[in-house]
């Protein structure tokens, strides 16, 4: 089958490798139908050190069920499917609690050990507690706001509910990636009076716009952080969504939250330490988030996607077959696109 491999930043192929197949019994195989490129592929798109396996790459994906193992149970060959961006078994105190990112049988599609799925097919562990069975056909207009229940829309709902965003709170997003703007979504659903968008790509603004930020600031740094206080009577937020990982918009984050506030984080931390300390231990600013147990949230998020309440599908601004996928982390990497959908 045809897969997307990583050998070393900047180095993506589109090669032929062996068949996805069932090696455990607890395993399906998923013939992939929207696979998409994320930000985070981005970090290894920029820094991975030179493999010669490779890494077949993609954690998010909408497939149909070929196979499965004699084990499973829940999932059957012919199910449409959406696969989170982390395996779980669905029945470990981590994954009963609805932290499946902590599942201790459970790990991350797209490394070496566990091929990803921007790819023609994938295999995925743990299938009975790692998919979900859409009660849906197969539909395309639907398609594109399924796939971002992969990762992208409920890792900004899990931003949100780390932040506790809530009814009447004045929320800021950290970052214009397609997170930070499924997180003014989810700010947006669970009643955030007021959403400040920081970020200053004019196209991304405007839909952060049309989800429902209220505000924008576009300054960097220092005058960010002074632009947000100005905003809300001196204070600062309520509630920060941090969407991006970076030292600098993880210390205007922290700075932005107002006394008693929460910051959800769920950039991946390019950084060993948090900066902010002292500032966040005066003010009894709460730091939460990690990666998000995107399963856990898919039964929540589903019916507000199917009734078309939210459209997080609108951050795909392009859509491309494998042979476009190198292309598509060029273009996401200079910023060209927002996020690259793949139908291979
Ligand atoms: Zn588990």
């Amino acid at each position: 089958m045809r897969a997307t491999v990583m050998y070393a930043a900047g180095d993506v192929r589109i090669e032929n490798v062996p068949d996805a197949r069932l090696i455990e019994p607890t395993d399906a195989v998923v013939t992939v139908t929207h696979a998409c490129i994320c930000g985070s592929d981005l970090w290894p798109y920029k820094t991975m050190e030179h493999s010669d396996r490779g890494r077949v790459m993609g954690h998010e994906a909408i497939g149909v069920v070929e196979s499965v193992g004699t084990d499973v149970r829940t999932i059957k060959a012919g199910d449409l499917v959406v696969m989170p961006f982390a395996y779980s078994d669905g029945t470990c105190v981590f994954c009963r609690a609805g932290l499946q990112t902590s599942c201790i049988h459970g790990g991350f599609f797209g490394n070496e050990e566990v091929a990803g799925a921007q790819a023609e097919a994938v295999r995925i562990p743990q299938a009975d507690g790692t998919l979900f069975a859409l009660p849906v056909g197969r539909d395309d207009a639907l398609a594109a706001s399924l796939l971002t229940l992969s990762d992208v829309m409920g890792t900004g709902h899990h931003a949100a509910v780390a932040a506790k965003v809530g009814p009447g709170k004045t929320v800021a997003v950290v970052g214009d990636g397609a997170v930070g703007l499924c997180g003014v979504i989810a700010a947006r659903r669970l009643g955030a009076e007021r959403i400040i968008m920081l970020g200053r790509h004019a196209d991304r603004i405007a839909l952060a716009g049309e989800f429902g930020a209220t505000d924008v600031v576009s300054e960097r740094g220092e005058e960010a952080i002074e632009r947000v206080r100005e905003l809300t009577g001196g204070f600062g937020v309520h509630s920060v969504l941090e969407c991006v990982g970076l030292e600098q918009s993880m210390l205007t984050a922290l700075n932005i939250a107002r006394p008693g506030g929460a910051v959800g984080r769920v950039g991946v931390p390019q950084n060993e330490t948090l900066p902010a300390a002292q500032p966040t231990f005066y003010g009894n600013i709460t730091i939460a988030g990690g990666p998000a147990p995107v399963r856990a949230y898919i039964e929540e998020l589903l019916p507000d996607v199917l009734e078309g309440r939210i459209e997080p599908g609108r951050v795909f601004d392009r859509v491309t077959n494998l042979d476009g996928v190198p292309d598509g982390y060029r273009a996401m990497n200079e910023r060209e696109s927002l996020k690259v959908m793949v139908k291979p």
